[in-house]
């Protein structure tokens, strides 16, 4: 998103990213209503249109036997759902678009393996191209927006801040049939917690599990994995011996962290490099994107310019640093006062459990319903595409 709007600005802008294509098992698929009314704002919409997407417009879920429902239809603008969209698509159609601009440039296939430094400022990086041969590129600012394991982070000296979580996820896919119930569900009962992501034929599963416990309960069998997940979701019955080993389960290693300073001279973070985020409310791509678009808007005049300072990094981390907080606080009070709890509880049989007092209070007072809805799908400052951008 970064590249795409400095070259629409009209900046010299490379991308470099390490493997050969995006068909890849990202982690995450919400593209939230802050992110859609910015792809309208790119003239992006009829891109999108031809995405494999679903949109929801609300979604459910079940503590304890009680049902949450963050309701999207209050939304202010005209996008009151949100989409679920394969990322490699999403990411296809990004860099599309980006490579319809002259000045943009995107190495798949090119993994950056430092900085190189000229005293103590970054001025561009060393990376390993296609053909394995170690170069350097120079740069009048580097991004780090290499996610939450950022080699750049760490090149540049940059060591973030962990909150600590308490859990991780297995994430697996299970045959969807086209009569099966649409969207997003998910289901925290009784020590085990899964999330159903429709992804039109298939399920997306995110099965919550304590965290650092991954050797353990993969030595438990997958008969275990396969019998818990129908205690929670009784309708995969049918379809749960697809599973057919360990093989299929893939460990996604959940961090909540945030750099104190995102930036030094001559390199800013971004994204997850800047902040890991959670699964929880599926927030962290639109915040990703969000941080992407405040940098370009701020940092596209003095890069025409050939003038970027710290100041000017300094300012898109003041920008997108009270949203951040703010939705990382969320996330660590839920994974403080549900997920923690559930998870640590050895109470399968859920005899003694009820749903946390707060779950009971959002249920009962729509306005806190919309609020949910809102800070999910719009987060607090959402983001403009700059002016120069706009089709
Ligand atoms: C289990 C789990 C589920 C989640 N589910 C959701 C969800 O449903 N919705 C949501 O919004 N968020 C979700 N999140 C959070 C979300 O995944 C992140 O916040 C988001 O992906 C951050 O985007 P990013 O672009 O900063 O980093 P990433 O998405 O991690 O992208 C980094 C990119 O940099 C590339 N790269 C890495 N190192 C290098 C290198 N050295 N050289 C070149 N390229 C490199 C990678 O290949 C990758 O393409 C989830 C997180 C977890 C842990």
């Amino acid at each position: 998103m970064l590249g795409l709007l400095l070259a629409r600005a009209g900046v010299d802008v490379t991308v470099m990213e390490k493997h050969a294509d995006f068909l890849r098992d990202f982690r995450g698929d919400t593209v939230h209503a802050s992110t859609l009314r910015l792809l309208d704002e790119l003239g992006l919409q009829n891109q999108f249109a031809e995405l494999p997407y679903r949109l929801i417009d609300s979604v459910q879920f079940r503590v304890e036997g009680a049902q949450v429902d963050v309701d999207f239809g209050r939304l202010p603008g005209a996008h009151k759902n949100m989409a679920l969209v394969p990322q490699w698509d999403l990411l296809e159609m990004l860099s599309t678009a980006a490579e319809a601009e002259p000045s943009f440039r995107l190495l798949r296939d090119t993994e950056v393996v430092g900085v190189i430094r000229s005293a103590d400022r970054v001025t561009g990086v060393t990376y390993r191209d296609e053909n394995g041969q170690t170069r350097e590129m120079p740069a009048a600012l580097t991004v780090a927006c290499d996610g939450r394991s950022s080699t750049l982070r760490a090149a540049a000296g940059l060591i973030p801040h962990g909150f600590g979580s308490p859990m991780d996820v297995w994430w697996f896919r299970l045959p969807r049939r086209a009569d099966d119930p649409p969207g997003l569900a998910g289901v925290l009962n009784a020590g085990r917690a899964a999330i159903t992501i429709d992804r039109g034929d298939y399920y997306q599963i995110a099965y919550i599990i304590p965290k650092g416990s991954d050797a353990q309960l993969r030595a438990a069998g997958i008969g275990a994995l396969r019998r818990n997940l129908v205690s929670m979701v009784p309708s995969l019955v049918d379809r749960v011996d697809a599973l057919t080993s360990f093989d299929d389960v893939k460990l996604l290693d959940v961090q909540v962290n945030r750099l104190r300073r995102w930036y030094c001279d001559g390199l800013l973070c971004i994204g997850d490099a800047a902040h890991a985020m959670s699964p929880v409310g599926g927030v962290g791509i639109n915040l990703a994107v969000a941080d992407a678009v405040a940098a370009a808007r701020i940092l596209a005049r003095p890069l025409r310019a050939g003038r970027v300072s710290t100041r000017h990094l300094l300012l898109v981390q003041l920008r997108r640093w009270v949203p951040t907080a703010i939705l990382q606080a969320l996330q660590r009070t839920i994974h403080a006062n549900i997920i923690s709890i559930a998870v640590a509880s050895d109470d399968v049989d859920g005899e003694n459990r009820t749903p946390p007092a707060g779950l009971k209070l959002v249920n009962r007072l729509p306005l806190l319903r919309r609020l949910a809805g809102y800070l999910v799908a719009m987060g607090p400052l959402p983001e403009h595409a700059p002016k120069y951008a706009r089709r």
